[in-house]
């Protein structure tokens, strides 16, 4: 089975009991924020190795670097191919600023375009006219995993989903 199949399998399982899920998921999105916050402190450097390579170096396991480089594919500056990928292909995590600011915006994920990271990148205001200005677009939403009312926030608060980031 291909990589990225062995995440979607894992990460979107119907059948998988609910608890293992939240607890990866929740686990998930905090090395996912941790590895954004890194390539966010070095925007213009083009990250590159093999799948097994940027596992290393950012301390995860291969399925969690094969769910992030699904997560980031539609804000590179030149897509990886994820559908064939393996252990050892060659893949670039070069992003383009303004498609993952605006795409972290549509999947509404305010603990990552909140990153203090960003305020190096963008001035407050010009944050504010992006979010403002991809709220009204809606052009493109990321297929994403609904997060449950009672599970953790992705955020890492500790708090549950709905008395944190899914107030509404
Ligand atoms: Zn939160």
């Amino acid at each position: 089975m291909s990589l990225i199949n062995d995440w979607r399998d894992t990460a979107y399982s119907p059948t998988a009991n609910k608890g293992d899920l939240q607890r990866l998921w929740q686990d998930y999105f905090l090395k996912e924020k941790a590895i954004y916050a890194e390539l966010l402190k070095d925007p213009d450097t083009e990250v590159k190795g093999t799948v097994s390579e940027l596992a290393e170096k950012y301390g995860v396991t291969i399925m969690y670097m094969t769910g992030f480089l699904d997560g980031i594919n539609d804000s590179l500056k030149t897509a990886n191919d994820i559908e064939e990928m393996t252990e050892d292909t060659e893949v670039s995590l070069g992003f383009d600023k303004e498609k993952l600011f605006r795409n972290m915006v549509d999947a509404k994920a305010d603990w990552l375009y909140g990153l203090p990271e960003w305020d190096d990148i963008y001035s407050k205001e010009e944050q504010e006219e992006l979010i403002k200005d991809q709220k009204k677009s809606h052009t493109f939403v990321r297929e994403g995993r609904k997060i449950g009312r009672n599970e953790p926030c992705p955020c890492g608060s500790g708090k549950k989903y709905k008395n944190c980031h899914g107030q509404a």
